[in-house]
């Protein structure tokens, strides 16, 4: 994101960020893995040669520690979404923090272009 250096531009595209800032749904602030695992049956193939079975584990950080959490395989698709839905947050709170100090940066540069002008 290029930030502009006019107040109204910045306040303008602050606007339009500032009103996608709403979650469309649970918002779950972790990093989805897949991973490649054998199951508990020794008798199943996965044991003997065969292809692994394909599970999900969210990891995130709780108290400067790394925790991961099992991921139903039907609760996937869900899950999905509530990760997707954090990284679209976290980037657009990113991007309306930089436009929202580029105001406070341009500020005196603002007020002196406005006293110029009366
Ligand atoms: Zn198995």
């Amino acid at each position: 994101m290029r930030v502009p250096s006019h107040p109204t531009q910045i306040r303008r595209m602050l606007t339009s960020r500032l009103k996608q800032l709403t979650p469309a749904g649970p918002i779950l602030a972790a990093s989805l893995c897949e991973v490649s695992k054998r199951c508990g049956q020794p008798s199943c193939a996965c044991h003997h040669d065969g292809p692994l079975h394909i599970a999900h584990h969210l990891t995130f950080k709780d108290d400067g520690k790394t925790r991961t959490v099992y991921v139903p395989q039907d609760m996937l698709g869900e899950v999905r979404t509530w990760v997707t839905e954090y990284q679209r947050l976290k980037a657009l709170t990113h991007e309306i923090s930089q436009l929202t100090l580029a105001l406070v940066r341009g500020h005196v540069t603002d007020r002196k272009r406005r006293q110029g002008r009366s």
